[in-house]
């Protein structure tokens, strides 16, 4: 469905996403697609890279058009980089979602929410290395998938994990994220399942990395 900023925002608020908004983030000046999404999934990526804020937002290839919606930034603060479009997806797909629902060919972007998190992407473990995440970053991560998950489906449902796919699923030419699918929709099932206390959420999904270190489920 369209997603406005303002029902994003909303959303944000209502699943205690801590969340900085960047300059320009609802300006219809960096949406390719003039308010024409129809949002039905995430991809999650790595970013490959350190302070990688500037690039998404104001130095990447295609600017004023952001390269990702959302950054996940080391202490898991959520940088909103666009509330409307952004490049991130590229070629890849079909991706098959439901019988009904397949998001084409190559059309990922406007239909799918984007979230890098800053890693350099060479290890998978939860051990706060430059290499891999912290575990600040994984808990944003999932709390935000269950405010996109809410913000893309009308009335009060929301819906399930398996509408988030990793970068390398969407395509092969990426190898980004390196930890499971399973275990990226086990940490997103946990914050969904206790979506109406965060602070216990937190705490579940704190307790699952420790006992899932290293990105397996
Ligand atoms: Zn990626």
């Amino acid at each position: 469905m369209k997603v406005s900023p303002d029902r994003l925002l909303r959303k944000l608020a209502k699943y205690h996403v801590t969340f900085d908004l960047v300059k320009g983030w609802d300006s219809p000046s960096i949406d390719p697609y003039k308010g024409r999404n129809d949002m039905q999934g995430v991809i999650l990526h790595h970013t490959a890279g350190r302070d990688s804020l500037r690039y998404i937002c104001f130095t990447n290839p295609y600017a004023p058009v952001r390269a990702a919606h959302f950054l996940i930034q080391r202490d898991g603060t959520v940088q909103v980089c666009s509330g409307s479009g952004a490049y991130h997806a590229g070629k890849g797909g079909p991706w098959q979602i439901t019988k009904a629902l397949t998001i084409p060919k190559d059309s990922g972007n406007s239909r799918l929410y984007g979230i890098e998190i800053e890693s350099l992407g060479t290890s998978p473990r939860i051990d706060g290395s430059a290499q891999g995440m912290t575990a600040d970053q994984v808990v944003s991560t999932a709390l935000l998938c269950v405010a996109l998950l809410d913000a893309m489906r009308k009335g009060p449902w929301l819906f399930k994990v398996g509408r988030v796919i990793r970068h390398r699923d969407w395509t092969s030419r990426k190898i980004d994220t390196q930890q499971d699918l399973d275990w990226w929709r086990d940490v997103i099932s946990i914050a969904r399942a206790n979506r109406k206390s965060p602070a216990i959420a937190e705490i579940k999904i704190r307790t699952y990395i420790k006992a899932h270190p290293k990105g397996q489920a």
